[in-house]
């Protein structure tokens, strides 16, 4: 598996290009504003099919440069989770007025609880992990020890919960979930640098007895 990152956008928030080298099959995860061409460019040079945009949630820093993928892949599905398809649908910010405009549209399918998505051979589990937002959800592959968090869990804090479509109950209760997953899981958040699972519930004041 190859990973690649690249931050950026009003909210500084991190872009994924995940790569199984062995089938030359891709995903990029999360859209942020002027981030994504550079990881299409090393998807471009090693010849890589980037089959999906996944998207972790609908909130505009995550989603805003859907269409620059889907230009340069017009075979890519964009996925997202059916609770967060109306933020995809009319996209913006719920609490100020976005200096630039994110085009709209609708998922080409649907992230759901349970289901596995492949990249290649990569398997990637998807939980749905509401509390930030209604429709989040994180990957999960037990191969690779990796979880692509979005913004449930940065390292030493969380995702906002104070939020017009926030909800911070059902965000004690998707936490609770992925403190489950092993401690060497590395945790590739939607802000910030990479951590672990053990090393969050070590230190993490959010984390604590879960
Ligand atoms: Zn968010
Ligand atoms: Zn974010």
């Amino acid at each position: 598996m190859k990973i690649s990152t690249n931050t950026g956008g009003l909210a500084a928030t991190n872009a994924y290009l995940i790569a199984d080298e062995t089938t030359g099959d891709a995903a990029m995860i999360d859209a942020p504003q002027d981030t994504v061409l550079p990881l299409l460019n090393v998807a471009k040079h090693h010849r890589w099919n980037v089959r999906y945009l996944l998207l972790t949630h609908g909130h505009w820093d995550h989603i805003s440069d859907h269409k620059v993928v889907t230009d340069a892949y017009p075979n890519a599905k964009v996925l997202i989770h059916a609770l967060d398809e109306p933020k995809l649908i009319t996209p913006g910010s719920l609490i100020f007025s976005l200096p630039y405009t994110i085009p709209p549209r609708r998922a080409d399918g649907y992230l759901e609880d349970g289901k596995t998505i492949s990249i290649g051979k990569l398997e990637f589990q998807i939980i749905f992990t509401p509390g930030h937002s209604p429709g989040h959800v994180v990957l999960y592959s037990p191969t690779e020890s990796l979880l692509i968090a979005g913004d449930l869990l940065f390292a030493g804090a969380i995702g906002r919960t104070d939020l017009p479509d926030s909800d911070p109950a059902a965000m004690e209760i998707s936490l609770q979930r992925v403190a489950q997953l092993p401690d060497h899981t590395s945790v590739r958040p939607g802000h910030g640098p990479p951590t672990t699972i053990g090393k969050e519930k070590r230190s993490n004041p959010f984390l604590q007895s879960k």
